[in-house]
């Protein structure tokens, strides 16, 4: 096995080599495994994986059964966590035909997080094959109704070597989970902790990219934010401590009384596709919206005087989520009086219906499958 070539929508792209698992999960137990499958506990039946050499470049494109890797201990992503990721979904449309939401972007991403961790490039077309080859075998873990297939491409260094520079082999793989609705029986307002303590992302460091250590650096602030009750924890810059940067799993907005959003600017938090997403649905809408920055003061103060009218998460995993309530170790505030807005439950429509395509895709955010 080597490097075979294919021609995929103009550009040369890795052959993938279709190995089906000998023994797949009969349908009865795949079924009931698709009743209710949570979030990240389920997995499909398969793995698209493509091997790295400095020598060999991407090479030996598989899909294969799902399985373990075999890694060796001083393996580099084990002590230097040079390893990144990308999440994605793929939707059933009512007529039996499969969504993708945006893998180009995704693709995209993955590129500027490899490059920022010191990675090989996953060409676009390697990355976006990979999905689609991986989303045609296990179509059928794609749950019926609002769940769906939550896709994970993600790439890890493989190299036997305790130093620390840049691995020399990587694993490139994309496995696949079904999940279901995010809220069952509608989006529930979170309630969310500012963390003083910790913060996520400096100028210069990795907050732009989805690399795993900044998810690890992160679970200390998300259990603190637990242990006040709250859901999820929020960010502040790391300079002034003041700014509101993100969520540790989403990006968030700000819906004021004169109809206009404004969300943190891009710099040290995650570009959001689901952001970028928003963006353009809300200004398509007539609304303005602004990237710009906002402090946690301003916030509690226009939440109080009722200027701001609304403040909602998003993010891949659960689309849009609103906040109904901020606490800190100085106090808390709720906000819209702790209920789901309009503006907030609005974009989230339009944004779904896309996805799973009820509405007109006019953006070209759709790849069919
Ligand atoms: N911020 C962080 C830190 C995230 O992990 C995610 C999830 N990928 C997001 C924002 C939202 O990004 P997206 O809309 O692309 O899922």
């Amino acid at each position: 096995m080597g490097v075979s070539f294919d021609k995929i929508d103009g550009s040369l792209c890795l052959k993938f080599d279709i190995q089906p698992k000998a023994d797949p999960t009969p349908d009865q137990e795949r079924a009931a495994k698709l009743v209710s499958p949570g979030f990240g506990r389920v997995f499909s039946d398969h793995m698209a994986v493509v091997r790295y050499s400095a020598e060999q470049g991407w090479h030996n494109a598989t899909v294969e059964a799902r399985g373990a890797f075999q890694l060796d201990p001083a393996a580099a992503v084990l002590h230097y966590a040079q390893e990144i990721f990308e999440g994605l979904k793929a939707y059933k449309r009512d007529d039996g035909g499969v969504n993708l939401f945006r893998p180009d972007a995704n693709a995209k991403r993955f590129r500027d997080s490899a490059d920022r961790m010191a990675m090989p490039p996953v060409p676009e077309a390697v990355f976006i094959e990979a999905v689609e080859q991986l989303v045609r075998m296990d179509r059928e873990w794609i749950p019926s109704g609002d769940g769906s297939l939550y896709l994970r491409p993600f790439m890890i260094a493989s190299e036997t070597f305790l130093g620390v520079k840049p691995s020399h082999e990587y694993i490139f793989a994309v496995i696949a989970s079904p999940v279901g609705s995010y809220f069952k029986g509608g989006p529930a307002p979170v309630s969310i902790w500012v963390s003083r303590n910790y913060t996520r992302a400096a100028v210069g460091g990795t907050g732009a990219v989805k690399c795993g250590g900044n998810y690890a650096a992160s679970l200390r602030a998300q259990a603190e934010a637990i242990d006040h009750g709250c859901d999820q924890v929020v960010f502040l810059d790391a300079r002034e401590h003041r700014y509101v940067e993100e969520l540790g799993g989403m990006n968030v907005f700000f819906v004021f009384e004169d109809g206009s959003l404004s969300t943190p600017p891009l710099g040290t938090i995650l570009p959001g596709i689901t952001r970028n997403s928003i963006i353009a649905l809300a200004r398509e809408s007539g609304a303005i919206v602004r990237e710009e920055p906002y402090t946690i003061e301003q916030w509690r103060a226009d939440a109080e005087s009722g200027k701001l009218k609304e403040a909602f998460a998003c993010g891949t995993a659960a689309v849009i989520s609103p906040i109904g309530k901020v606490c800190s170790a100085n106090g808390e505030f709720a906000i819209n009086g702790g209920v789901a807005g309009p503006v907030a439950m609005g974009l989230r429509k339009k944004l779904v219906d896309i996805q799973y395509g009820r509405a007109a895709d006019t953006h070209g955010w759709i790849k069919k499958v």
